[in-house]
């Protein structure tokens, strides 16, 4: 158990830093990874009973869903400008709505 603890650490950590990788080069699908690392911290965190990170991790969820959030909104405005681009926001709504 404490071996799968501290690879679900290690894991969240190569999370963060792909993630952080993406978004640095404008890379939209680093949005879900980071909200998966942050799954993965906030797991980590309860195991060892880490409560600051734990909140550290409540505070990056809200953080990147808004972030991800504002991408959608400004790919909204774009494509009510040029219609015929594809949804390069890539969240959930608009996958689903089959914007892409
Ligand atoms: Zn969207």
């Amino acid at each position: 158990m404490k071996l799968a603890i501290e690879l679900l650490g290690w894991v969240s950590i190569v999370l963060n830093l792909v993630g952080n990788e993406m978004l640095g080069r404008k890379r939209t699908g680093g949005w879900p990874v980071r909200l998966a690392a942050n799954a993965g911290w906030m797991a980590y965190s309860i195991s060892v009973f880490a409560w600051p990170l734990f909140v550290n991790h409540i505070v990056f969820t809200i953080s990147n869903s808004r972030g991800w959030w504002q991408w959608h909104r400004q790919d909204r405005a774009r494509r009510s400008i040029q219609a015929d681009t594809a949804c390069v926001c890539r969240c959930p709504g608009c996958v689903a709505n089959g914007a892409d």
